[in-house]
């Protein structure tokens, strides 16, 4: 069974997020627990905490489909060891305020080398930082997102993330997030069953399914590797609807969170009808 749903709002407090969520029949949803584009915030009122965990129970949503995205100032595998910190700091102050929630993911971008070291170094850096969160959070699994290669950032290879999860010392506590929009940008083929096969087989063979945890699904603005992250509404981008059918009755994507990051939030509620319209079972 799939769980499609989209990265809802959450303002006026995390607690309209399920509330977003059902309006548009989603089974599944991505919020951010804080200003995705600020260090600092409040914390998080009890009766915030309450009341979205009554919600959750009473529209039925599993906390395993539920996946809350990290900030975008988050760059774990800054060179710069103040930066870093921060950025593991803010991840730890992230982290917390979902398990107070009761949730059990936390989507992150893997992080960015700046062109001050090697990606094998920051691919280390990232570790180390993810194993810092880890020591101080109490069981939340750090979920890292393909990314599409812009700039710095890396996690635009599979074997990105492989060697991320390589050297993290919790692997229970790890998983992975795939960016169709992201994955197509860097270059990984999704348009046919048989370019859709090998990206999939790959992801397998490199990272393998038990690690993955979420799908981010965006149709994508830009043509295959220009490294360009600039998501699309489904069927308005270089995606096509055989990709969205092929992600719909693929049984490896059961059981987890698909979300719509997708421009256009009016038309969520027809674009999560129109997946599950593709679904063949
Ligand atoms: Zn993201
Ligand atoms: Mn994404
Ligand atoms: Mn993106």
């Amino acid at each position: 069974m799939k769980y499609v749903g989209a990265h809802v709002s959450a303002s006026g407090g995390v607690s309209q997020a399920p509330i977003n969520a059902k309006n548009i029949n989603a089974r599944a949803f991505g919020l951010f627990v804080k200003n995705q584009k600020r260090w600092e915030a409040k914390p998080l009122e009890n009766s915030e905490i309450e009341k979205f965990k009554n919600e959750i129970n009473e529209f039925g949503y599993n906390v395993k489909h539920i996946l809350p995205h990290a900030g975008y100032l988050i760059n774990l595998g800054n060179p710069e060891s103040e930066k870093r910190e921060k950025s593991y700091n803010s991840m730890i102050d992230e982290a917390g305020r979902c398990e107070q929630l009761g949730l059990t993911l936390i989507n992150v971008h893997p992080g960015s080398h700046l062109k001050l070291i090697s990606e094998e170094e920051c691919l280390g850096l990232i570790a180390d930082s993810i194993n810092h969160v880890h020591a101080n959070t109490e069981s939340i699994s750090i979920v890292l997102e393909n990314t599409a290669g812009m700039g710095s950032n890396i996690g635009y290879k599979f074997e990105h993330l492989r060697d991320i999860i390589s050297l993290v010392k919790d692997k229970n506590r790890v998983g992975v997030c795939i960016d169709t929009c992201h994955a197509f940008a860097a270059g990984y083929d999704l348009r046919t069953k048989e370019t859709y096969n090998k990206t999939m087989e790959d992801f397998g063979k490199i990272v393998g399914f038990e690690y993955l945890k979420g799908i981010h699904l965006n149709d994508s603005m830009y043509d295959l590797g220009l490294k360009k992250d600039r998501h699309e509404s489904l069927l308005k981008g270089k995606l096509g609807e055989e990709c969205f059918r092929l992600i719909m009755n693929d049984k490896r994507l059961d059981d987890i969170p698909i979300i719509l990051e997708t421009i256009d939030e009016t038309i969520w509620a027809e674009e999560i009808e129109f997946l599950y319209s593709l679904s063949k079972n």
